[in-house]
This record gives structure tokens, C-alpha cells and sequence, in this order.
């Protein structure tokens, strides 16, 4: 395809049909064409693929296209010779035929796009014969894979930087994952630490719209959420295994035709319920993280958490399986103290390093602060995966603005209740100490003599209880896994104990804990 007779709309229509970029991807384009180190960072779903095949036909020369999914490789080798591209693939289940085809053209030039699997670039032979073949451009699929950390680590990435080095081709990385440390691996075993130039597009779903609750009768809440969007299909994400089978349980018994699923079930079992998800009007699933990988069902019309994601990339990528036909859908996600308690305990449990362990806090506190935010939503989860975004109207901040106040003197009573006891007690006995509740427990420590004990009389116990879920919200305390969630301060809360900064709470979570009908388990 000669470069100077078609430009990127032509090509976009001619060979890719479509008739416009989606957003960011004409950027994209521009700079990968231009030959610049590029990163980019798009949502599955985003439109990632076209932004290497574009400019591979707009260069002149061959573009490698580094992917770990060989059968994706083959799909879009399939499509662009369908559309008349010189392209081709060199992966572990090719025949002699399609392998010698593949070098005719190599050794020709013709070859516009030659796909490879990372195993490849582990052999001497495959980097002679890609110094050889006049390479002009290599494009890494799934960038975060190079991540040592990520779940998806394959050492032959770490293979693509020399491969850059040895071949000074400019080099266009492409991934899903927007988290700031993915990132920086990515520059670091990617482009040698030279930054290079970032595009991170396309993360707002509009037509989604989100909220949070803390928990407060959880079934019901679920109940009532799946009974205002009855026949409608949705997904109910759970924590447990168990407890996707008794909410499912509880759907059918309210009317709703629901089922179970989760990681421990036959694989039959599984595949028939993946079925009837994609074929059935109306089915509620109800599942654990192990429902997602295959799911593409285009009007899935809500999502429900009936227990905290672990990250807010688990969040973003679990309420975005609602929605893809672009239709209003709406999510709602639980989250109450015994979550918290529990990521935590699964992030310090874990064999993670250290490091790691940290970044993980951080996502899960990234999530909580969204969970406990004071103002719309969206802009507060798109300023997380780095897009600047306006009040976005489609969120239950943006519905309903909470009401706030200061709640400086409430979390230095608490705090200074956990420091007086020597940190070692949950929010329970804190409570009621700061209510002057004379438990035995209270009794037999003698912590009725403390100077914090009933000095927060002013609150009820429940309001107390959303001042502390707030608190670990915050990050300002956490419970310690290893002595029974015994609430430890963390340093972001020194400056509060100093009266060095203040702290806004939501009081409606408050108010409503105040106004709570009993709760139904
Ligand atoms: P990703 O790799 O980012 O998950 P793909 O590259 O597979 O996404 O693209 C996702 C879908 O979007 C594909 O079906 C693709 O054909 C479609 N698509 C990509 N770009 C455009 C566009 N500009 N206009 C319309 N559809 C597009
Ligand atoms: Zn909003």
C-alpha cells in the first residue's frame, strides 16, 4: 500500500470499514505513524488493534506485533489478508505450509504485519531473521504482560527491550491495565526508562451509571436493587462461593429466574450457565470473580456487588461488563467494615513481596475512597485512570449530593480511644468505650478510667460505626490481621491526631445509620 496515496481515513474505510476513529485512537494513530515511542493505554473493548495495523500500512517497511494470545493473533491475521493485507503469523500451531508462506514473504519483502508470540524472541534464530527482514516498527499487544507483578507476567516480554535495542525501531506498547505502577515497569523493561509519549484514552462509560451503599441489611439491599430491574439481565458479584448460592437462592424464592457461579463448579456446569446467560432475556447470574473472562453479552443491564471488589481496577472491570450496547445500565456495590477486613487480611496473607503488598493496599484504599467519596463518582474514578472529566450526572453523588461535615473531632476521639488501649482492640470495644458502655470487657481492663471513655456520647453506636468504616475508608486506620482486626493507625492519620489537617464525612451515611430500619441477614 503505498503510503502517499492513501491517508488514515481512506485506510480506516478501505480496509478496516469503519467510517470514523473512535475516541483517542486517531491520535494514536498519528504519533505511532509518525514513528514516536508510544504508549498507550485503552479499555478492552477500546479498539487497540487498529491502532498498529493503521500505521504498519501507512510505514513503509515490516511491523512486528508482539501478542501472547495466539488465537487472537490468527483472527486478526485472518481478517486483515481478508481485507488484502500482506500479513502473517509465526506461532507454535502453524503448518509447514503456513510457516514457509510466511518466510516467502518475509525474504520478498511484502510482509507488512508478521505476528509473533513472546516464546519466539527466545530463540537467536527468530532475532536474525527479524534484523534481517527490515523491520521498521514493533508493536506490543497486552504491554502489561512485561509486569513482574501482574498476574499475567510472561518472562519472554522481558525479551521485547533488547529486542528495541537491537533493532532501533521505534517501539508502540498497548495495554489495558492503567495502573501508574504497570506503567512504570512497562517504560522501564519496554523503552528503557525513556519515557515515552502516553496516551490513555477511552475509560468513561457514560451510559453506566454508579453507586455505592455500605451495607445495611445486605440481602435486602440486593433484593430490592434486582427487584427494581426485574427482567432485566444483570450480575450479582459475590465474595464467596457460598454465598453466591444462597443469594441465588434467594433471587428465585423472590421471583427473579437466577442461578449460581463460581470456580468450584463442574466445568459443564459452567459452560451451561455461560449459555443460558448469552441466550436467555432476563437471567440474573450470581457469581464469583471467576464470571467475566468469556462474558460478552451485549445488554447486560446491570451489575450489583453484594461485597466489595478487591482493587478499583477489579471494580472498573467487573461494572464494566454492563452496558456494552451503549443503553443506560445501572451497578450498585455493597461495602461495609468485614470487606475491608477481609482485603486486607487477603492482601497481607498473600505471597506477594512487600512492594507489592502496598500497591495493593493502595488500589483497595483507591476503591474505598471511591466508595466513601463526597462528590460525583465518575470524576473521581476516571481521575484514578488519569482522564480529567466534568460532574457527570449518572452517579448517586451527582443524584443526590451528600450532606457533609466536619468530622475532625469524632475520628481524634476515636483514634485517640485505639491509642490509649495500645491499638488492640476492634471498632466493637472502641465503641464502647467512646459511648461509655460498661461492658465486663471495659470492666476487666479498667478502660472506664481512660480520659477517652464516654467522650463520645454525642454519637450513637451506629453513627460511631459509620465514623469508623469511614475511617478505614480513609485509610486512616486498619484492622491487623495478624491479632484479630485489632484497629492499628495508620501514618496518614498523624496529621489529623497533630491538628494539622481536618476531615469532611458524609453525614447522610450517618443519618441513614441513625434512621435504619433493623437490619434483615
Ligand atoms: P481491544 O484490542 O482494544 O480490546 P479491538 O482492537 O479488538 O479492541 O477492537 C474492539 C472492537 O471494536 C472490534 O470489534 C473492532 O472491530 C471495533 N472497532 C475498533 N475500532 C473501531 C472504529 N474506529 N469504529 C468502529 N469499530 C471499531
Ligand atoms: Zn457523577
Amino acid at each position: 500500500m503505498p503510503r502517499d496515496l492513501t491517508g488514515h481515513d481512506a485506510l480506516l474505510r478501505e480496509i478496516f470499514g469503519f467510517d470514523t476513529f473512535r475516541p483517542g485512537q486517531g491520535e494514536i494513530v498519528e504519533a505511532v505513524t509518525a514513528g514516536q515511542n508510544v504508549l498507550a493505554i485503552m479499555p478492552t473493548g477500546g479498539g487497540k488493534s487498529l491502532c498498529y495495523q493503521l500505521p504498519a500500512l501507512m510505514r513503509s517497511g515490516l511491523t512486528v506485533v508482539i501478542s501472547p494470545l495466539i488465537a487472537l493473533m490468527r483472527d486478526q491475521v485472518r481478517a486483515l489478508r481478508e481485507a488484502g493485507v500482506a500479513a502473517g503469523a509465526l506461532t507454535s500451531g502453524n503448518t509447514d505450509e503456513e510457516n514457509n508462506a510466511v518466510w516467502d514473504q518475509l525474504h520478498d519483502g511484502s510482509l507488512k504485519l508478521l505476528y509473533l508470540a513472546p516464546e519466539r524472541l527466545a530463540s537467536g534464530g527468530s532475532q536474525r531473521m527479524l534484523a534481517e527482514a527490515g523491520v521498521t516498527l514493533i508493536a506490543v499487544d497486552e504491554a502489561h504482560c512485561v509486569s513482574q507483578w501482574g498476574h499475567d507476567f510472561r518472562p519472554d516480554y522481558l525479551r521485547i527491550g533488547e529486542l528495541r535495542r537491537a533493532l532501533g525501531v521505534p517501539l508502540a506498547a498497548f495495554t489495558a491495565t492503567a495502573d501508574q505502577e504497570t506503567q512504570a515497569e512497562i517504560v522501564e523493561r519496554l523503552f528503557g526508562g525513556e519515557q515515552p509519549q502516553t496516551f490513555l484514552r477511552g475509560f468513561d462509560r457514560p451510559n453506566i451509571h454508579l453507586a455505592f451503599q455500605p451495607k445495611d441489611g445486605p440481602r435486602r439491599q440486593i433484593l430490592d436493587f434486582a427487584g427494581a430491574r426485574r427482567g432485566q439481565s444483570g450480575i450479582v458479584y459475590c465474595g464467596t462461593r457460598a454465598k453466591t448460592e444462597t443469594l441465588s437462592k434467594a433471587l428465585n424464592d423472590d421471583g427473579h429466574t437466577a442461578c449460581f457461579y463460581h470456580g468450584g463448579m463442574e466445568p459443564t456446569d459452567r459452560r451451561r450457565v455461560e449459555e443460558r446467560f448469552a441466550t436467555e432475556d432476563g437471567l440474573v447470574v450470581v457469581a464469583t470473580v471467576a464470571f467475566g473472562m468469556g462474558v460478552d453479552k451485549p445488554d447486560i443491564r446491570w451489575v450489583a456487588h453484594a461485597d466489595l471488589p478487591k482493587s478499583i481496577e477489579a471494580y472498573y472491570q467487573e461494572i464494566g461488563r454492563a452496558g456494552r450496547d451503549g443503553a443506560p445500565s445501572e451497578t450498585l456495590t455493597l461495602y461495609g467494615p468485614d470487606d475491608i477486613r477481609l482485603r486486607r487480611a487477603q492482601i497481607d496473607e498473600g505471597l506477594a513481596p512487600p512492594e507489592r503488598r502496598a500497591a495493593d493496599h493502595g488500589r483497595l484504599n483507591a476503591l474505598l475512597g471511591l466508595a466513601e467519596a463526597i462528590s460525583c463518582r465518575r470524576v473521581r474514578l476516571l481521575r484514578y485512570f488519569g482522564e480529567e472529566a466534568e460532574p457527570c450526572g449518572a452517579c448517586d453523588l451527582c443524584d443526590t449530593p451528600p450532606e457533609t461535615f466536619d468530622g475532625t473531632e469524632a475520628v481524634r476521639k476515636a483514634l485517640s480511644a485505639a491509642l490509649r488501649t495500645n491499638e488492640s482492640f476492634g471498632s466493637g470495644h472502641l465503641i464502647d468505650i467512646l459511648t461509655g458502655n460498661m461492658t465486663d470487657k471495659v470492666k476487666e481492663r479498667g478502660h472506664d478510667a481512660l480520659p477517652t471513655f464516654a467522650v463520645g456520647k454525642d454519637l450513637s453506636r451506629t453513627q460511631w460505626q459509620a465514623v469508623f468504616r469511614q475511617m478505614m475508608g480513609h485509610d486512616l486506620m486498619r484492622p491487623d490481621a495478624e491479632r484479630h482486626g485489632a484497629l492499628v493507625m495508620t501514618d496518614d492519620a498523624l496529621p489529623l491526631l497533630r491538628g494539622e489537617t481536618t476531615i469532611t464525612l458524609r453525614r447522610d451515611i450517618i443519618d441513614r445509620a441513625r434512621n435504619r430500619r433493623p437490619a434483615v441477614k
